[in-house]
């Protein structure tokens, strides 16, 4: 085929004649034979030629120069993007009348024009093509149908007028309506069941993404919806199922989904490949489609088809040859997931490459390949998907490893941790042992020292050679039962004696015979101190004192006669030597003690003894101080 897409109408016509014009010949009618009609290519039957300059009326062009017309030398009539106006002629011949369906398989056609001329007459007219809604369609198909009637031995003639925004191509093929329609219901199998297999996958993406939040998921959905989307509707199936009464929807809808599908393409490339992390330069080449994706994506709603497709086509070629450099890079890296992607991108593109090259006769047609893109695509989708569960699986044993090292970790941290608490609570219990048998030391050397001190106590308060108490114990004792009579208002005594004549006993019988003279005396009076309260000390040489609380003045005199005739009675026996002992007694006895001192009480004792030496010794002397 010619690949003058970017010439104008004239310079093709010229390029044309210049380079065929030697080869030009009559283009032979389609003789229908008797035959099964499947799909016959009537491609090189087909004539063409541009638009007319002039008037566009069939009459017009059934009048026109044969030579003008031009044979479709190709497997498909392709015109690439051009929106010209171009005429078809095709002429068809059957010895028996046949009733035929003339198909052409090109949904994306703004208009087309269908003229049937028998015996130089227009028998039919349709006017069709995806700008007019789809009830105007004679046969309700995706692709435009033609039923044609040929009567017997005459030839009729067929006469299209396409013209396009997008792509301009014309592929035509004649059938028996039972044959079309068997086959038919192949190819909607084929459809629905990629349509079903798109759909399934999206869905469960969408559902993913809700599941577990990874954008991946939604760019995935995104990309496989888009792309099913695009793929049906270049094969006519939007418009018949989706919206067949909105055209201009459904013309603008595929720019709007080539645009979505490489926008999300690229994103779903760039979060699966982690593009970002890896390689600054494809990142920013996938930014490059992307961002122009999306915006023409949404451009598609306001702006011309015509305008968009040619720079979308280009986008989407440029985006594929990114996407395949950006696979093979991380699969040559040793990357998994770019092994995948590769494989996912390169079955889309040979399918897609397959159809094509069907197309240009370069490859047998066969229904494999007329579904190329559609097998490419799920091929590609559930590579992908394989991808993406690889990819799951990897993180999921990532994050496993990683969950696994932690509890090792957090079970080393509690075993040393119980440790250590083990060893604070051996060594407490260490601690504890040595605290207390301390402090059982410490109270016994305690226990020790009160009794020591208790000891020390009693031997400081003893008179050594009598064993009584001594003077300062009495001086305590005394000014305790002074206050606690002043606190009782009780009556209070002292008894003061004295042995009588003890400077002569001590000079006749020696001072050893004093001594026991002591002795002996301090056990007599001993014998006559019987209350707890009482209290007898040494005061003195041979002088001793008594304090006795609450006893009357007649209990008091009573004990310190009784007293001096004991003394009296048991004369000292020192070495066999027989020692006569008297002893003077003064006695001072106080009623009320609160009005008085304790000085006064013991001066008034002392005043008694002296008036009993005075008046003769061995004697008791009672004052009351008042
Ligand atoms: P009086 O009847 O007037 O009390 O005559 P006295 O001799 O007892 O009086 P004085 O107070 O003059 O003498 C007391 C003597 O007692 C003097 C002293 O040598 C003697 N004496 C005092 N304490 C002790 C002692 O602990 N042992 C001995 N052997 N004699 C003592
Ligand atoms: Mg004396
Ligand atoms: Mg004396």
């Amino acid at each position: 085929m010619r690949k003058t897409m970017t010439l104008t109408g004239k310079q093709i016509g010229l390029l044309v004649m210049l380079c065929w014009v030697s080869i030009v010949q009559a283009v032979e009618p389609l003789k229908v034979g008797p035959g099964a009609l499947k799909g016959v290519n009537v491609a090189p039957y087909l004539q063409y030629r541009l638009q007319f300059a002039e008037s566009e009326d069939i009459r017009n062009v059934l009048a026109s120069d044969p030579s003008q017309w031009w044979p479709v030398e190709a497997e498909t009539a392709n015109f690439g993007l051009n929106n010209q106006a171009h005429w078809f002629r095709l002429e068809l011949h059957s010895e028996n009348p046949r009733r035929v369906y003339l198909e052409l398989s090109y949904a994306l056609l703004n208009q087309v024009d269908v003229f049937l001329v028998q015996r130089g007459q227009v028998e039919r007219h349709w006017l069709t093509g995806n700008n007019q809604p789809f009830s105007s369609r004679e046969v309700e198909h995706r692709n435009y149908i033609f039923p044609l009637f040929l009567p017997a031995g005459t030839s009729s003639q067929v006469f299209l007028r396409i013209q396009t925004q997008g792509s301009l191509q014309v592929p035509l093929a004649l059938w028996d309506p039972d044959r079309f329609w068997e086959a038919d219901q192949l190819a909607i199998t084929a459809h629905s069941f990629f349509a079903a297999a798109m759909l399934t996958v999206a869905l469960l993406n969408f559902l993913l993404f809700l599941g577990i939040k990874d954008r991946l998921f939604i760019y995935y959905a995104s990309y496989v919806l888009t792309i099913a989307l695009a793929q049906l509707a270049l094969r006519g199936m939007n418009y018949q199922f989706l919206w067949p009464n909105a055209p201009a929807w459904n013309e603008h809808s595929l720019v709007l989904f080539m645009g979505l599908a490489v926008a999300s393409g690229g994103l779903f490339a760039n979060r699966y490949l982690r593009v970002r992390e890896r390689s600054r330069y494809l990142y920013r080449g996938s930014l490059l489609m992307i961002v122009p994706g999306a915006v023409m994506g949404g451009a598609a709603l306001f702006l011309p088809y015509g305008i968009l497709i040619g720079p979308m086509i280009v986008l989407c070629v440029l985006a594929s040859i990114l996407m395949l450099v950006t696979g093979l890079s991380f699969w040559g890296q040793g990357h998994k997931s770019g092994r995948f992607f590769t494989l996912a991108w390169a079955f889309f593109l040979v399918g897609i490459l397959g159809t094509l090259l069907a197309k240009l006769g370069l490859l047998p047609r066969s229904n494999l390949l007329e579904y190329g893109p559609e097998f490419g695509a799920a091929v590609e989708v559930i590579l992908l998907s394989f991808g993406i569960t690889d990819r799951l699986n990897e993180e999921r044993r990532l994050r496993i490893a990683l969950q696994e090292t932690a509890l090792a970790s957090a079970e080393e941290a509690g075993r040393l941790q119980a440790e250590n608490l083990a060893r604070e609570h051996q060594a407490n219990v260490v601690l504890e042992e040595n605290v207390a048998q301390r402090t059982q030391e410490l109270q016994k050397a305690l226990l020790e020292l009160s009794v020591a001190h208790a000891k020390l106590q009693d031997i400081s308060t003893l008179d050594g050679l009598t064993q009584l108490r001594n003077r300062r114990y009495f001086d305590e004792s005394f000014r305790r039962e002074w206050e606690r009579a002043t606190r009782e208002a009780n009556q209070l005594s002292v008894i003061m004696l004295d042995a009588d004549h003890f400077k002569q006993i001590n000079d006749s019988h020696g001072h050893l015979a004093g001594d026991d003279c002591l002795k002996q005396l301090a056990r007599v009076l001993e014998g006559h101190v019987k209350r707890p309260a009482d209290t007898l000390a040494r005061f003195g040489g041979e002088e001793f004192v008594m304090v006795l609380p609450g006893t009357d003045p007649h209990g008091v005199l009573r004990l310190a006669e009784n007293i001096r005739l004991d003394v009296e009675a048991h004369p000292v026996n020192h070495d066999g030597q027989v020692i006569p002992l008297t002893v003077s007694v003064g006695v001072a006895y106080c009623g009320d003690v609160r009005s008085f001192k304790s000085e006064d009480l013991l001066a008034l004792a002392d005043k008694a003894l002296y008036e009993a030496k005075a008046s003769g010794r061995n004697r008791v002397v009672v004052r009351e101080l008042i």
